[in-house]
């Protein structure tokens, strides 16, 4: 198989070797439903509840807090969906940012049709939501305020603990969605005053098609499938037993590494965006410079087209994303670029280049000198560039 030097870890991590092995008996071994009375179904039961109290544990919730889910997707719809719907005699507005994941801006747009309000607040030029603008957004009949913890383009880390101090003192939900922070940066639900947190599993070296809902008790929230009596009947379906223990094992790991691989990863993210802005002229870091993620680099290089970029990263091996995985293939700009000020023509020359504690300081010297190479080439390709350079050299 090919050798590549995977830096796309905020699209997809592997599954880590211990995960996988913590799985592997609740396929075709103890395989009874967690659901059933028997004591084989108890096995399956005791290791759902496991790794329950295992997430819990990491985000200072309580076992009966978290709910098991098929992703993030699926988290943010209910989130958001559901309490709209439960607390729609109180009030019919929501606050969001310009810059959520689909998940979430795609299921407000569908609230919109279905006759709800929502406020899209502005971000600065570093991703940062606009706490004056979320305070004067809220309105008599607010009832949720959905941020992300930390954004999955360009790795901004949001003030969550202001915005849960914010939606407390006016008596309003408040759901981030930490599908990229989880597991990355400690979250803790009662310091950052959060009601709801959606959590994905295959971004933490989990599997995929698993995630959680924490719902804060007491939180007025719809019940989302509907069927058997799962998840104290708010999320009916057979468990995903292996899923669910793979995410668990995956939490347990993530949590044991925490603070050792923030400290390597952000020393790694630091020496690669001083080396490309350093060593490449016109280009320019995404993002906040410190608030943001530890694994996470997004940088947009002027005269060049990201789709193009990637196509010879890749043929040299190196697999990295020009947005998120989920708009990469279409041709729009990523709303989070235009969102942060950029021009079209920049958003469009943008890579997001995504670290792993996998990662090593030769794996970058690599990048480095490549995508040297490939600037320089696509530039000698751009008449845009070529005028520019005109430009610049007549006025010197
Ligand atoms: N929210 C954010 C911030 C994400 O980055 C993603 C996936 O990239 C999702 C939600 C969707 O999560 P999932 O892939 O588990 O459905």
């Amino acid at each position: 198989m090919k050798q590549w030097i995977y830096l796309d870890n905020a699209a997809t991590t592997p599954v880590k070797h211990e995960v996988y092995e913590s799985m592997k008996p609740y396929f075709a071994e103890v395989y009874g439903n967690p659901s059933g009375f028997s004591d084989f179904s108890e096995q399956a039961k005791d290791a759902v509840e496991q790794a329950r109290k295992t997430v819990a544990g990491f985000l200072g919730a309580s076992a009966d807090e978290i709910y098991f889910t098929s992703g993030g997707t699926e988290s943010d719809n209910w989130a958001l969906k559901a309490v709209a719907f439960a607390n729609r005699k109180k009030g019919k507005h929501i606050i969001t940012s310009k810059i959520e994941h689909h998940a979430i801006l795609h299921t407000c747009g569908w609230l919109e049709k279905a006759g709800f309000d929502v406020t899209y607040v502005n971000v600065d030029e570093n991703g940062v939501i606009n706490l004056e603008e979320l305070r004067q957004a809220i309105r008599q009949d607010t009832i949720l305020i959905s941020v992300m913890s930390a954004n999955n383009e360009i790795g901004t880390i949001q003030p969550l603990k202001e915005i849960g101090a914010i939606a407390k003192e006016h008596k309003i939900l408040f759901h981030t969605d930490a599908v990229q922070a989880y597991g990355h940066i400690p979250i803790n639900v009662d310091e950052y005053g959060i009601d709801m947190l959606s959590a994905s599993g295959h971004k933490i070296n989990g599997p995929k098609g698993i995630g959680i809902l924490y719902i804060r008790k007491g939180t007025l929230i719809e019940s989302f499938m509907h069927g058997g009596e799962q998840e104290h009947g708010r999320r009916a379906g057979t468990y995903n037993t292996p899923g669910i223990v793979g995410f668990g094992k995956a939490t347990e790991i993530a949590q044991t590494l925490l603070a050792k691989r923030s400290a390597y990863e952000s020393e790694l993210r630091d020496y690669l965006i001083g080396r490309i802005l350093t060593e490449i002229p016109y280009c320019r870091l995404n993002g906040h410079r410190t608030e943001r993620l530890p694994n996470n680099v997004n940088i947009s290089f002027q005269y060049i087209e990201g789709e193009s970029m990637l196509i010879m990263l890749d043929q040299k091996g190196i697999c990295a994303s020009s947005g998120s995985a989920c708009t990469s293939g279409s041709l729009d700009p990523s709303h989070v670029l235009l969102a942060i000020g950029l021009p079209h023509e920049i958003a469009h020359g943008s890579l997001r280049i995504t670290l792993s504690e996998e990662t090593t300081k030769e794996d970058l010297d690599y990048v480095v000198e490549e995508l040297k190479k490939i600037v320089k080439r696509l530039r000698s390709m751009s008449p845009l560039y070529e005028d520019f350079i005109k430009e610049k050299t007549k006025n010197v």
